[in-house]
Protein backbone atom coordinates (compact mmCIF):
# COMPACT_ATOMS: atom_id res chain seq x y z
CA UNK A 1 0.00 0.00 0.00
CA UNK A 2 0.81 3.45 -0.89
CA UNK A 3 -0.83 6.37 0.02
CA UNK A 4 -0.44 10.15 1.14
CA UNK A 5 -2.42 12.05 3.66
CA UNK A 6 -2.87 15.75 3.22
CA UNK A 7 -2.33 17.59 6.22
CA UNK A 8 -2.41 20.90 5.28
CA UNK A 9 -2.83 22.35 1.70
CA UNK A 10 -3.49 26.22 2.34
CA UNK A 11 -0.48 28.82 1.78
CA UNK A 12 1.40 31.19 3.84
CA UNK A 13 -0.85 31.03 6.48
CA UNK A 14 -3.69 28.75 8.10
CA UNK A 15 -7.23 29.51 7.39
CA UNK A 16 -10.46 27.84 9.29
CA UNK A 17 -10.28 24.83 6.82
CA UNK A 18 -6.96 24.27 5.97
CA UNK A 19 -3.65 24.25 7.81
CA UNK A 20 -0.10 25.17 6.43
CA UNK A 21 1.82 22.25 4.56
CA UNK A 22 2.08 18.88 6.06
CA UNK A 23 2.23 15.79 3.96
CA UNK A 24 2.31 12.30 5.36
CA UNK A 25 3.24 9.18 3.04
CA UNK A 26 2.62 6.02 4.09
CA UNK A 27 3.97 2.86 2.54
CA UNK A 28 3.81 -0.83 3.62
CA UNK A 29 3.61 0.55 7.16
CA UNK A 30 6.46 3.13 7.07
CA UNK A 31 5.36 6.76 7.28
CA UNK A 32 7.78 9.92 6.58
CA UNK A 33 6.72 13.76 6.43
CA UNK A 34 7.02 15.98 3.85
CA UNK A 35 7.02 19.32 4.70
CA UNK A 36 5.33 19.97 8.39
CA UNK A 37 4.09 23.49 8.69
CA UNK A 38 3.12 24.94 12.07
CA UNK A 39 0.34 22.75 13.72
CA UNK A 40 1.12 19.61 11.89
CA UNK A 41 1.34 17.45 15.09
CA UNK A 42 -2.36 18.24 16.25
CA UNK A 43 -2.85 17.63 12.30
CA UNK A 44 -1.67 14.53 12.48
CA UNK A 45 -3.76 13.33 15.76
CA UNK A 46 -6.86 14.70 13.57
CA UNK A 47 -6.21 12.10 10.50
CA UNK A 48 -5.24 9.28 12.38
CA UNK A 49 -1.43 9.71 11.32
CA UNK A 50 1.20 7.73 13.06
CA UNK A 51 3.73 9.54 15.38
CA UNK A 52 6.28 6.35 14.79
CA UNK A 53 8.15 8.11 12.06
CA UNK A 54 11.72 8.67 11.51
CA UNK A 55 11.78 11.22 8.80
CA UNK A 56 10.74 14.48 7.76
CA UNK A 57 11.54 16.02 4.29
CA UNK A 58 11.21 19.26 3.93
CA UNK A 59 11.33 21.23 0.33
CA UNK A 60 12.80 24.78 1.86
CA UNK A 61 12.42 26.81 5.00
CA UNK A 62 9.91 29.49 3.91
CA UNK A 63 8.09 29.75 8.18
CA UNK A 64 4.31 28.08 6.43
CA UNK A 65 6.87 24.58 5.77
CA UNK A 66 8.61 24.05 8.78
CA UNK A 67 7.88 26.09 11.85
CA UNK A 68 5.50 22.52 12.76
CA UNK A 69 8.91 20.83 13.73
CA UNK A 70 9.82 23.10 16.81
CA UNK A 71 6.19 21.63 18.35
CA UNK A 72 6.40 18.17 17.00
CA UNK A 73 9.75 17.52 18.85
CA UNK A 74 8.41 18.52 22.35
CA UNK A 75 6.39 16.10 21.60
CA UNK A 76 8.21 13.23 20.58
CA UNK A 77 10.64 14.17 24.14
CA UNK A 78 7.72 13.94 25.89
CA UNK A 79 6.75 10.30 24.62
CA UNK A 80 9.90 9.15 25.56
CA UNK A 81 11.00 8.81 22.25
CA UNK A 82 14.65 7.59 22.15
CA UNK A 83 14.99 6.38 18.58
CA UNK A 84 17.15 9.17 16.28
CA UNK A 85 15.10 11.82 14.11
CA UNK A 86 16.41 12.38 10.96
CA UNK A 87 15.46 15.44 9.03
CA UNK A 88 16.31 16.61 5.51
CA UNK A 89 16.38 19.56 3.51
CA UNK A 90 18.28 21.77 0.70
CA UNK A 91 20.65 23.77 1.40
CA UNK A 92 20.50 25.74 4.66
CA UNK A 93 18.80 23.27 6.31
CA UNK A 94 21.53 22.86 9.21
CA UNK A 95 21.14 26.25 10.12
CA UNK A 96 17.57 26.67 9.98
CA UNK A 97 16.52 23.15 11.65
CA UNK A 98 19.54 23.66 14.43
CA UNK A 99 17.61 27.45 15.50
CA UNK A 100 14.69 25.38 15.34
CA UNK A 101 15.38 22.60 17.42
CA UNK A 102 16.68 24.71 19.92
CA UNK A 103 13.93 27.20 20.29
CA UNK A 104 12.58 26.92 24.22
CA UNK A 105 14.36 24.01 25.13
CA UNK A 106 18.21 22.79 26.47
CA UNK A 107 17.87 19.23 25.29
CA UNK A 108 15.82 16.74 23.53
CA UNK A 109 15.85 13.38 24.85
CA UNK A 110 16.79 11.44 21.27
CA UNK A 111 19.16 12.36 18.41
CA UNK A 112 18.51 14.66 15.53
CA UNK A 113 20.06 13.79 12.65
CA UNK A 114 20.04 16.68 10.29
CA UNK A 115 20.69 16.34 6.19
CA UNK A 116 21.60 18.53 3.49
CA UNK A 117 20.25 17.27 0.07
CA UNK A 118 20.99 18.31 -3.15
CA UNK A 119 19.00 18.44 -6.71
CA UNK A 120 20.29 15.37 -8.49
CA UNK A 121 20.94 13.44 -5.41
CA UNK A 122 19.13 9.40 -4.50
CA UNK A 123 18.61 8.50 -1.15
CA UNK A 124 18.15 5.03 -1.92
CA UNK A 125 18.15 1.40 -1.31
CA UNK A 126 14.94 2.27 1.03
CA UNK A 127 12.03 0.24 1.77
CA UNK A 128 13.53 -2.96 3.15
CA UNK A 129 11.59 -5.70 4.40
CA UNK A 130 8.42 -4.36 2.55
CA UNK A 131 8.86 -6.01 -0.56
CA UNK A 132 10.40 -3.97 -3.77
CA UNK A 133 12.82 -1.14 -2.30
CA UNK A 134 12.33 2.22 -3.28
CA UNK A 135 14.41 5.31 -4.00
CA UNK A 136 13.97 8.92 -2.68
CA UNK A 137 15.01 11.14 -5.37
CA UNK A 138 15.81 14.97 -4.59
CA UNK A 139 15.25 17.35 -7.78
CA UNK A 140 15.04 20.97 -8.83
CA UNK A 141 12.35 23.56 -7.95
CA UNK A 142 12.11 27.35 -8.93
CA UNK A 143 11.24 29.10 -5.62
CA UNK A 144 13.79 32.10 -5.38
CA UNK A 145 15.27 30.11 -2.52
CA UNK A 146 17.11 26.82 -2.19
CA UNK A 147 14.32 24.45 -2.61
CA UNK A 148 14.02 21.27 -4.17
CA UNK A 149 11.18 18.07 -4.69
CA UNK A 150 10.82 14.74 -3.76
CA UNK A 151 10.19 11.71 -5.73
CA UNK A 152 9.20 8.54 -4.18
CA UNK A 153 10.13 5.80 -7.36
CA UNK A 154 9.71 2.62 -6.54
CA UNK A 155 12.19 -0.05 -8.16
CA UNK A 156 10.80 -2.60 -10.78
CA UNK A 157 8.64 -5.85 -9.70
CA UNK A 158 9.29 -9.18 -10.55
CA UNK A 159 6.83 -10.44 -13.80
CA UNK A 160 4.06 -12.87 -12.55
CA UNK A 161 4.45 -16.10 -12.58
CA UNK A 162 2.29 -18.03 -14.99
CA UNK A 163 1.10 -21.35 -13.15
CA UNK A 164 -0.87 -22.66 -16.53
CA UNK A 165 2.53 -22.99 -17.99
CA UNK A 166 4.27 -24.22 -15.34
CA UNK A 167 1.47 -26.97 -14.68
CA UNK A 168 1.75 -27.79 -18.48
CA UNK A 169 5.27 -28.14 -18.39
CA UNK A 170 5.20 -30.86 -15.77
CA UNK A 171 6.55 -29.07 -13.32
CA UNK A 172 4.98 -29.40 -9.65
CA UNK A 173 3.27 -27.23 -7.67
CA UNK A 174 5.64 -26.37 -4.41
CA UNK A 175 8.94 -25.06 -3.63
CA UNK A 176 9.78 -25.27 -7.43
CA UNK A 177 7.11 -23.00 -8.15
CA UNK A 178 8.47 -19.98 -5.55
CA UNK A 179 11.60 -20.59 -7.03
CA UNK A 180 10.76 -19.30 -10.77
CA UNK A 181 8.87 -16.59 -8.93
CA UNK A 182 12.37 -15.91 -7.90
CA UNK A 183 13.91 -15.72 -11.01
CA UNK A 184 15.91 -18.93 -10.00
CA UNK A 185 16.78 -21.47 -12.65
CA UNK A 186 15.35 -24.98 -11.16
CA UNK A 187 16.37 -28.50 -11.51
CA UNK A 188 13.11 -31.29 -11.88
CA UNK A 189 13.09 -34.81 -10.32
CA UNK A 190 13.85 -35.77 -13.58
CA UNK A 191 16.47 -33.86 -13.82
CA UNK A 192 15.66 -31.26 -16.62
CA UNK A 193 16.91 -27.53 -15.65
CA UNK A 194 14.47 -25.38 -16.68
CA UNK A 195 15.19 -21.91 -16.73
CA UNK A 196 12.50 -19.12 -14.86
CA UNK A 197 12.15 -16.49 -18.22
CA UNK A 198 9.56 -18.69 -20.03
CA UNK A 199 7.35 -18.88 -16.66
CA UNK A 200 8.01 -15.19 -15.57
CA UNK A 201 6.58 -12.22 -17.16
CA UNK A 202 8.55 -8.92 -18.04
CA UNK A 203 9.50 -6.75 -14.70
CA UNK A 204 6.49 -4.87 -13.72
CA UNK A 205 6.65 -1.09 -12.92
CA UNK A 206 6.48 0.19 -9.27
CA UNK A 207 4.84 3.50 -8.91
CA UNK A 208 6.19 6.93 -8.52
CA UNK A 209 4.92 9.92 -6.42
CA UNK A 210 6.55 12.86 -7.17
CA UNK A 211 5.72 16.11 -4.55
CA UNK A 212 7.27 19.26 -5.55
CA UNK A 213 6.81 21.66 -2.77
CA UNK A 214 6.51 25.46 -3.83
CA UNK A 215 8.05 26.26 -7.23
CA UNK A 216 7.27 27.98 -10.55
CA UNK A 217 6.41 25.27 -13.41
CA UNK A 218 10.04 24.07 -14.14
CA UNK A 219 11.18 21.42 -16.27
CA UNK A 220 13.27 20.00 -13.71
CA UNK A 221 9.59 18.83 -12.02
CA UNK A 222 8.35 17.30 -15.75
CA UNK A 223 11.47 15.69 -16.05
CA UNK A 224 11.14 14.45 -12.31
CA UNK A 225 7.69 13.35 -12.94
CA UNK A 226 7.68 11.48 -16.09
CA UNK A 227 4.88 8.86 -15.50
CA UNK A 228 4.20 9.42 -12.55
CA UNK A 229 1.04 7.88 -10.82
CA UNK A 230 0.75 10.67 -9.36
CA UNK A 231 2.42 14.12 -9.13
CA UNK A 232 1.05 16.31 -6.51
CA UNK A 233 1.77 19.96 -7.31
CA UNK A 234 1.35 23.48 -5.88
CA UNK A 235 -1.73 25.76 -6.83
CA UNK A 236 -0.88 28.71 -5.08
CA UNK A 237 -3.27 30.87 -7.38
CA UNK A 238 -5.79 31.20 -10.22
CA UNK A 239 -5.31 32.63 -13.95
CA UNK A 240 -6.24 35.82 -12.70
CA UNK A 241 -3.20 36.02 -10.49
CA UNK A 242 -0.83 34.65 -12.94
CA UNK A 243 1.63 37.62 -12.86
CA UNK A 244 1.11 37.60 -8.93
CA UNK A 245 1.97 33.72 -9.16
CA UNK A 246 5.67 34.84 -11.18
CA UNK A 247 6.56 37.82 -8.84
CA UNK A 248 6.12 35.17 -5.87
CA UNK A 249 7.50 32.13 -7.75
CA UNK A 250 4.30 30.01 -7.44
CA UNK A 251 2.31 28.41 -9.83
CA UNK A 252 -1.04 28.68 -11.18
CA UNK A 253 -3.12 25.59 -11.32
CA UNK A 254 -3.45 25.92 -14.84
CA UNK A 255 0.79 25.62 -15.11
CA UNK A 256 0.75 22.62 -12.45
CA UNK A 257 -1.62 21.12 -14.66
CA UNK A 258 0.51 21.65 -18.11
CA UNK A 259 3.16 20.33 -16.06
CA UNK A 260 1.12 16.84 -15.48
CA UNK A 261 0.38 17.23 -19.05
CA UNK A 262 4.12 17.65 -20.20
CA UNK A 263 5.26 14.83 -18.02
CA UNK A 264 1.95 12.34 -18.87
CA UNK A 265 1.35 11.71 -15.16
CA UNK A 266 -1.55 9.94 -14.65
CA UNK A 267 -3.14 11.46 -11.71
CA UNK A 268 -2.39 15.52 -10.28
CA UNK A 269 -3.19 17.10 -7.01
CA UNK A 270 -3.00 20.55 -6.58
CA UNK A 271 -2.11 21.65 -3.41
CA UNK A 272 -0.90 25.08 -1.41
CA UNK A 273 -4.00 27.11 -2.02
CA UNK A 274 -3.61 30.74 -1.53
CA UNK A 275 -6.14 31.73 1.20
CA UNK A 276 -8.50 33.10 -1.37
CA UNK A 277 -9.44 30.41 -2.64
CA UNK A 278 -9.90 28.40 0.97
CA UNK A 279 -13.59 27.49 1.14
CA UNK A 280 -14.10 27.03 -2.88
CA UNK A 281 -11.46 25.96 -4.64
CA UNK A 282 -13.75 24.82 -7.80
CA UNK A 283 -12.44 28.26 -10.04
CA UNK A 284 -8.88 26.03 -9.75
CA UNK A 285 -10.22 22.87 -10.45
CA UNK A 286 -11.79 24.16 -13.60
CA UNK A 287 -8.94 26.04 -15.16
CA UNK A 288 -6.83 23.19 -14.39
CA UNK A 289 -9.08 20.73 -15.87
CA UNK A 290 -8.83 22.64 -18.95
CA UNK A 291 -5.43 21.07 -19.78
CA UNK A 292 -5.16 17.86 -17.88
CA UNK A 293 -8.60 15.85 -16.80
CA UNK A 294 -7.37 13.59 -14.16
CA UNK A 295 -7.26 16.30 -11.64
CA UNK A 296 -8.60 17.20 -8.00
CA UNK A 297 -8.00 20.10 -5.58
CA UNK A 298 -6.57 18.44 -2.16
CA UNK A 299 -8.50 19.52 1.50
CA UNK A 300 -7.29 18.77 4.46
CA UNK A 301 -7.14 15.19 6.16
CA UNK A 302 -7.68 13.73 2.46
CA UNK A 303 -6.08 10.68 1.44
CA UNK A 304 -5.24 9.54 -2.13
CA UNK A 305 -4.31 5.88 -2.82
CA UNK A 306 -1.32 5.15 -5.36
CA UNK A 307 -2.06 2.09 -6.95
CA UNK A 308 0.34 0.01 -9.25
CA UNK A 309 -0.57 0.77 -13.16
CA UNK A 310 -1.52 -2.38 -13.56
ZN1 LIG B 1 4.62 27.83 0.98
ZN1 LIG C 1 7.67 28.97 -0.16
Amino acid sequence: MLSVTFLGTSASRPTVERNVPGLAVVREGETFLVDCGEGTQRQMMRYGVSFALNEIFFTHFHADHFLGVIGLVRTFGLQGRTDPLHLYGPKGAKKMLDQALKLGIDHLPFPVEIHEVKPGEVIGDRGRGTGERYDLRVFGTEHGAPSVGYALAEHERRGRFDPEKARAAGIPEGPLWGKLTKGETITTDDGRQIMPAAFVGPNRPGRLLVITGDTRPCASVVDAAQGADLLIHEATFGEEEKERAKDTNHSTALEAAQVALAAKAKRLVLVHLSARYSVAPEELLTEAKTVFGETVVAKDGMTVEVPYSD
